[in-house]
Formats: structure tokens, sequence, C-alpha cells
């Protein structure tokens, strides 16, 4: 038999290559900003259109090409970066693959212009999937410019696979802000269908988070810096009190390469250990420098993740010197003031192995799994309170779940209460309610509320029960009625990054109709006059967050699934959580409110809301 195996030919094995390296426009804006900062550029533009759908370039103003290395850069394998396979163990540059612009060429139409100083002219190149239209002398400035358009032209399906623009922008900007936040000494400029995103003009690292987030940054944020023989630490942590809900401003850099590290993560979270509401979240923005030697950064080519020689030891002082800082600027309680003494005698890298601190690490704990990091932390936030607008028609509630549900109306005001802890807002519990539809309710584990029912009884699952008779008032107000909304006495003003503000652009009309008041919008905040009525104000903001991070994949295209997110969103944060002790008004209220949903018999999330016992399985246990 003749044999059959073949070499692929260049063009079909770059486009394989490149199914690896470029998953979507943010894969390209990651490379061409890293060859930028390769050459030297001390000032970079990002330019995109549609979101990088059809147009991501970049301009630098580094050391350019010359005529041989111009058309050189687009083969496979090849690249100006290393030269031995010991080289891969003194890395200084983001790349050394030489795999990026011949997997781009493949699947793009590629411009390319470049120039070095010394040259009189520069050349540009035209390249087509990986084939060569043209290749022209010009007149130039110094520096290179590449321009990728039509991503995936040859390939529909990745086309088709590629998210609404608002995903893909947001992949951009987080690619884009790695790399900023890692090059302070660079002039970075973002432009977006022609409007200008960002300006981040050289500056000092502190100077450059702030730029990069908002105005508002600055205050929150706490200096952490550690000079050791294997590692230096710079950077800051956030003041426990602006922790958020979400992961979002959390960047771990090692020798100016953004990596992700739950080990690390979690070295942090040590450090803010006690001083966190659960499930709380602190933003920090930490540069590592260790010596190129101790890690392994032979990865895969869009991966973030890193190996170091000495992990254990890098936790221990992350640890404690995100401790010492948190207690020097008086934000973590006095006691948690405990300098770490091994951080005094310098760290021998050679004989590290005396040298090694002792740490408590969760021995269960699996750095590479997010899961684990966040079953870690995140509790049950403690019962932030909320209130609502009581159904009316509560009578007859044992019916609804055999089948008869009764439509909920939801307009009538007159019975607001609340689930607000005592203390809080015991005030505004109406205590002149109407007739109660269940009586007999007993909370057991702060978590369920059991009532007898003719048949038997049945068990409600208090948090899961007020997210659905939120969820439906939220719906309700936004779809049927003019949601009213309370009028604040004190404009309340709210900070966000730019990619944050863009949602809540994108979102307005929707949070509007929810009973939200915007008077203003701005570059990096909000001013809210008006919020809606089961909201309070301290509230507000964590709603907020946790939409926004509800939201991280993309807003829905049409406005009815915006409305469900919304509602679903705001419900969870709101809803009374497991862990609350609830009086028994609020546990008759939470039952009846929840009988008189449209669909009490699920959460908004599609879980259970109660389960019903019969008399007779009752008695089928005890005949055993
Ligand atoms: P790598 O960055 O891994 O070397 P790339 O395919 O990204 O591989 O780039 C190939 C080569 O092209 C680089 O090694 C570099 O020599 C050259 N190059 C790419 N972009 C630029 C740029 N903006 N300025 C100067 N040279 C560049
Ligand atoms: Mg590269």
């Amino acid at each position: 038999m003749s044999s059959i195996i073949q070499l692929l030919p260049d063009h079909v094995a770059n486009q394989i290559a490149a199914g690896e390296v470029v998953q979507r426009p943010a894969s390209v804006v990651k490379e061409l900003l890293e060859n930028a900062v390769d050459a030297k550029a001390s000032d970079i533009k990002l330019i995109i259109k549609d979101a990088g759908k059809s147009l991501v370039q970049v301009i630098d103003n580094g050391l350019g090409m010359n005529v041989t290395d111009a058309r050189l850069c687009f083969e496979r394998h090849a690249t100006s970066k290393i030269r031995h396979a010991e080289d891969l163990f003194t890395l200084h540059t983001k790349g050394f693959r030489g795999e990026a612009l011949a997997s781009i060429a493949a699947i793009a139409h590629v411009e390319m212009k470049t120039k070095q100083d010394q040259e009189e002219l520069g050349i540009q190149i035209v390249i087509e999937g990986s084939k060569f239209v043209s290749q022209e002398s010009a007149v130039l400035p110094k520096g290179t410019s590449f321009a990728v358009k039509n991503l995936f032209f040859n390939i529909p399906a990745r086309r088709n696979f590629l998210k609404s623009d608002t995903v893909e922008y947001r992949h951009i900007i987080d690619e884009f802000q790695r790399v900023a936040l890692a090059h302070p000494n660079i002039h970075f400029t973002f432009y977006h269908n022609g409007s200008e995103m960002f300006n981040l003009p050289i500056s000092t690292l502190r100077q450059r988070v702030v730029n990069v987030f908002s105005g508002k940054t600055n205050e929150k944020l706490v200096p952490v810096q550690e000079d050791t023989e294997i590692v230096t630490v710079q950077g800051f942590v956030s003041k426990p009190e602006f922790a958020k809900k979400n992961r979002g401003e959390q960047f771990f850099f090692v020798n100016d390469r953004f990596i992700k590290s739950g080990y690390l993560h979690h070295a942090v979270m040590a450090a803010y250990d006690g001083i966190l509401k659960d499930g709380a979240q602190p933003s920090y923005f930490l540069y590592l420098s260790v010596p190129p030697n101790s890690i392994d950064i032979n990865i895969h080519p869009t991966k973030t993740e890193i190996k170091f020689d000495d992990e254990s030891a890098l936790y221990a002082i992350l640890r404690a010197s995100i401790k010492h800082s948190l207690g020097q600027f008086n934000v973590a309680p006095v006691l948690d003031f405990e300098r770490d003494s091994n951080l005094d005698t310098p760290y021998h890298y050679k004989d590290l192995e005396g040298a090694v601190p002792t740490i408590q690490v969760d021995s269960t704990f699996n750095p590479f799994s997010d899961d684990k990091v966040n079953k870690h932390y995140a509790g049950s936030s403690s019962g932030s309170g909320s209130s609502y607008k009581k159904p009316v028609s509560t009578s007859n509630w044992e019916s609804l779940y055999v089948g008869l549900k009764q439509e909920a109306d939801f307009t009538t005001e007159s019975t607001e209460f609340s689930f607000e802890s005592d203390e809080v807002t015991g005030s505004l519990f109406n205590d002149e309610e109407v007739e109660h539809a269940v009586q007999n309710v007993y909370q057991i584990h702060k978590k369920y509320i059991v009532s007898p029912i003719k048949s038997g009884m049945v068990i409600v699952d208090q948090q899961r029960a007020h997210q659905r008779v939120l969820y439906e008032q939220f719906l309700t107000n936004m779809t049927v009625h003019q949601a009213s909304s309370q009028q604040l006495l004190f404009p309340l003003n709210l900070y966000f990054s730019s990619s944050e503000m863009e949602l809540i652009d994108d979102l307005k009309l929707s949070l509007v109709n929810t009973g939200f008041v915007f008077e203003e919008t701005n570059d990096d905040h909000v001013v809210i006059s008006g919020i809606p009525v089961n909201v309070t104000e301290s509230e507000i903001s964590m709603v907020l967050e946790q939409l926004l991070s509800d939201l991280q994949d993309g807003i829905p295209e049409n406005s009815f699934s915006q409305n469900d997110t919304i509602a679903k969103s705001m419900a969870k944060s709101l809803a009374v959580k497991t862990g609350t002790s609830l009086t028994i008004k609020e546990q008759e209220n939470l039952v009846n409110g929840l009988f008189a949903c449209k669909d009490p018999n699920v959460s908004p999330f599609q879980k259970p809301t109660f389960i019903t016992m019969r008399v007779e399985d009752i008695d089928k246990k005890f005949a055993l």
C-alpha cells in the first residue's frame, strides 16, 4: 500500500494553530499590544471597530522591523526573542513563541506598516489568509502599525461563534487593562468606534491604576511594598470597606505579565481574614518580581497560569506584607497588625529550606480550582434586609399549590412591610396587618419555615421563597406598572470603571423602569436621585455591583430577557438570606407572599421553594 501521511501545507497548519492562539478579537488585541511592548514602544495606540470584529489596530513608536524581518515575522516559529532553549529561563519579553502573527495572518486581513529609526523608508505589507497580497516601500513614521481586519473571514463557524459586541468589547477592555496596568511607563490610548475610551499618560503605578479605573479609586488604595531575596512585591490593595461583590478588580502581575493564581488569591484573602464581610472581594493590584529562572512561563500561549519554584514562600510573603500594610494604614484591627517576623530576616534563596515560614494553609485547598476558592470565602452574606410589598389576596392560599393559582396583585400599597432586621427598620413594620391567611408558622435552623396545612404540613425555604416574591414584584413593576421610586434627600454618587459604566448605560432604560432615577451619568460615575421603593439606600451599591457581576457575560439582546435578568439579580441581592431569623409576622407574610405568586413552586433560579408532607406520609414513617 502506498503511504498516506503528508505534511500539512503551511497555511492549513497556521489556521489550525490560530485556533489555539486567537479565540476572539481580544486575543488579537493581547498579542499586538504585547508585541508593541516588546518592541520597547513608549506610546501605543489601540484602535478598534465593532468590538474588534471589523478592525483591531495597534500603532506603536517602537523599534520597527527591517525589510527581511517584516516578511519573516509572519512565518510560524519566527521570533527575534529567543534563540536557544536556555533563553527560556531568562525571558524578559512577553512573546517568544513566534506564533501570533502567523496565526493572525492566517485568519484575517492584515496590513502592516513598519519603519526602523535609522531607515529612510519603511515597508508596507498586506497579507490575507496567509497569502501575500502586496509589499511596498513607503514614507512612514518610526515604529509599527498592525491593522487586523475581518477576523475569521475564512472560518465562518468561528465568526458566528463570536458573542455580542458588548461581550467581545468587555474581553478587549480586560486585555487592554492588563497590559496598561503592567506598563505605567508607556502612554496608552484606546479608541472604540471613533471615541476615545482611555488615555493613559506615562505616570506612577498608583496614578495608572487610578486612571484605568476611576478618580474615586485613589482613596481606596493602600500601598504594599516588600523586598525579599526571592520576590519583590509592590502595588496596592483596597481598604476593606471598599470591598466589592465581584472579583473584577483583582490583578496579579509577575515580571510585568498578568497572571491568574488561585493560590496567591488565597494568600491575599488570608491577609484580609476577619476584616471582610462574607463573600466580599477586595480589589488588588499586586506586582511581583521574581528571578526569571524561578518561574516556568512555558505555558499555553493564551493561558495566564504560571508555575513558581516556591509557591509556599510566595504565599507567606504576600499574606504577611498585605497584612502589614492593612495594619499600618489602620484599616485592620490592631490585633491583626502582627508583622511576620520571618520578613525581618531576608530570605536566602539557596538555603530557603530553613527559612520557609510556617504558614497555615488549608490542606484541602486546590489552587487550581476557582470553585474551591469561592467556596472557601463565600458564605451566605449576613442578612441584609429588604422590604417588599405584600400582595393582598392571600386567603385560601392552601389551595394554590395544588394547582389553583391565584393572580397576584402587586399594586396595593396598603400592606407594605419589611424584612429588615428589627433594629434597623422595625418601625416600618405595619402592625395593623390584614388578616393572615397563614398562621402557626415556625422557623427552623434560620432556614425553613414550617406550617401546618389541611393535608399535612408545608416546609418553605425562606431565601428561595423571598427571591420568588421579589422577582415577580420587580418584573411586574418593570413590565406592567410604572414603578414608583423614592426620592433621595441627597443624591448618591456611585463610581464605576469605564467598562462598568458602559454596562450601566446599556441597562439604563430597564433600570429606570425598576424605579431608579439617574440624575447624571458621567465617564466614571452616576448620580442617582431616586431608587426603587423596595430597596434601601444602603443597599443600592450592592444591588448594582451584583447586577454588573451577573452581566459579565453580556447584556441580553431583547428587553424581555434584560428585564428578567435584572429582576433575578435584584431578587438575589435583596432576598432575605438563609441564616436570618425572622419574626413570626415576617414568616407569615413571606409564606403568604409566596403563595400569592404566579409561580410559587420554584425560585427564579428554578429551585424548589417549598415541599409538602401529607399526614399519610408522616403516618407511614411512624408505621415502620
Ligand atoms: P513573538 O512575539 O512570540 O516573537 P510574534 O508572531 O508575535 O512572535 O512576532 C514575531 C516577531 O515579529 C517578533 O519576535 C518581533 O521580532 C517581530 N514583531 C512583531 N511585532 C512587532 C512590533 N510591533 N514591532 C517590532 N517588531 C515586531
Ligand atoms: Mg508576540
